[in-house]
């Protein structure tokens, strides 16, 4: 199917639409009716979102008469198509890709976050150093290495890296990379099919545990005290341990003080933001692997707008050269300036929630919230209802299950069923057509 929709495209599109849109997208799931992609950035998810995943979707139904419905998800995004995270009650019967439990599923770590494609600057060399030290000796040195810093700056990245470069030196190595909420999940997820033996031996008998982001253990009892368990197991056979978070780990509230000592014991080290040499370098080299010839000016004043995050500064790149293939000129210092003013303002247009798309939606109906978000079924709750949700799904970058949540905790399915159906409706219904134009017009003022 994503081949399919690969070789259309490429009839479709122009070379660098292609190379900019669809090269570094991949399939990740396809379940029912809904395929799930994973796109590098932001900017990646709002193309698909707004162009592309409506462009595939009809390609499909007219060659194969399936209705799909295209969701792109970021890489660190949860798979909508799973159990939302933290479920305890009402699992929901969907039918995973995979079956196995998911703490048996293998990590599969990008490809692009090598050691390779990492830009060595001010900010990350210590981070950089500790890294290849902890891939070439894991276990030995630095036991756990822990990162901290901003979002965007590389953490992840430098995860990967150690993994891929520790396959490298031993194929046959256990590798496994989790966030923080994956392995809480899993951990829930175990308890909840009494397979807690299982998931035990599957986190103890790795080689290398990375796990991402731990300031989202905050609060969560249950998955530290076992978190503690896995980490001594792993540490007294020594077997690396790396960890990641936005800040140190005494600064993470309700982190358990015994956890925070041991994360301790090893070395941690902090990413700071890159200076610009780095930041123009990093954009040189992506321009580099994207073969897209950019002037030394072009590249510092893209490097100059955005300083703090090299997530957005990539996604600054992308639409530079989105801007340049879709008007046919050329990437000049000039037309990168235009471009990312368009970018600020996105920025700004897309921060707003469902809570206040349902405010707006159960005043413009006048409904009661609680109706909104309730089960009734009759015709005049349900059709505000189901707009709510169509407006949650096109306005927000939410997930399926979290619409779902907020609507009074209803299935991800019911949410894809709400937006196909005003979709369709849309089409040919202009007095629907007007009150989701005023309302989307309201909740962007
Ligand atoms: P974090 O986990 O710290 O939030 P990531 O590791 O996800 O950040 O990095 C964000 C993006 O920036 C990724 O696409 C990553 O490849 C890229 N990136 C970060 N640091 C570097 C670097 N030093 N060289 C090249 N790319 C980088
Ligand atoms: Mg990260």
């Amino acid at each position: 199917l994503w081949q399919y929709i690969c070789d259309e495209f490429k009839n479709k599109l122009s070379t660098i639409s292609y190379n900019t849109w669809l090269k570094a997208v991949k399939p990740v799931a396809f379940s029912g009716n809904t395929l799930v992609i994973e796109v590098p950035t932001a900017l990646h998810k709002d193309y698909w979102k707004a162009n592309l995943s409506n462009q595939a979707a009809t390609m499909i139904e007219t060659s194969i008469g399936q209705k799909i419905t295209i969701i792109a998800k970021l890489p660190e995004e949860p798979n909508p198509l799973q159990k939302p995270r933290y479920a305890t009650s009402q699992p929901t019967g969907q039918n995973a890709v995979d079956s196995r439990p998911t703490f048996m599923r293998e990590t599969k770590l990008n490809d692009k976050y090598t050691f390779e494609t990492f830009v060595i600057g001010k900010g990350n060399q210590m981070a950089h150093a500790a890294a290849l030290v902890v891939a070439e000796e894991p276990g030995a040195l630095y036991n756990p290495l822990f990162f901290f810093g901003g979002v965007g700056l590389g953490k992840t990245h430098l995860m990967h890296a150690i993994g891929h470069q520790m396959l490298t030196n031993r194929p046959d190595a256990k590798v496994k990379y989790v966030t923080s909420e994956a392995f809480a999940n899993d951990f829930i997820n175990s308890i909840q099919t009494k397979r807690q033996e299982e998931f035990r031996k599957e986190y103890r008998s790795v080689d290398l545990l990375l796990v991402d982001d731990i300031q989202f253990f905050a609060d969560k009892e249950g998955t530290q005290e076992e978190f503690f368990h896995t980490f001594n197991a792993l540490y007294d056979d020594k077997k690396q341990i790396v960890l990641s978070s936005d800040r140190l780990p005494n600064e993470i509230p309700k982190l358990q003080k015994r956890l925070v000592s041991r994360f301790k014991w090893g070395l941690s080290v902090d990413i700071t933001p890159p200076d610009l040499e780095t930041r123009i370098a990093i954009l040189r080299n992506k321009a580099n692997a994207d073969h897209s010839a950019i002037p030394d000016d072009t590249l510092s004043y893209i490097a100059g707008q955005i300083d703090s995050n090299i997530r957005e500064l990539e996604g600054a790149l992308v639409r530079v050269q989105a801007y340049s293939s879709m008007t046919h000129m050329p990437i000049t210092t000039s037309l990168a300036a235009d471009a990312l003013k368009n970018l600020k303002l996105n920025g700004k247009s897309n921060e707003i929630s469902i809570s206040v798309i349902q405010d707006k939606v159960a005043k413009y109906y006048h409904i009661s919230i609680s109706d909104l978000k309730g089960k009734k079924r009759v015709k005049s709750i349900v059709l505000p209802r189901q707009v709510a949700m169509y407006l949650a799904r096109e306005l927000t970058d939410a997930s399926l299950p979290k619409i779902g949540h907020e609507f009074g905790g209803k299935d991800h399915t019911t949410v894809i069923h709400a937006h196909e159906k005003i979709s369709a409706e849309l089409d040919n219904n202009s007095e629907l057509q007007r009150e989701v134009g005023d309302l989307k017009g309201k909740l962007k003022k």
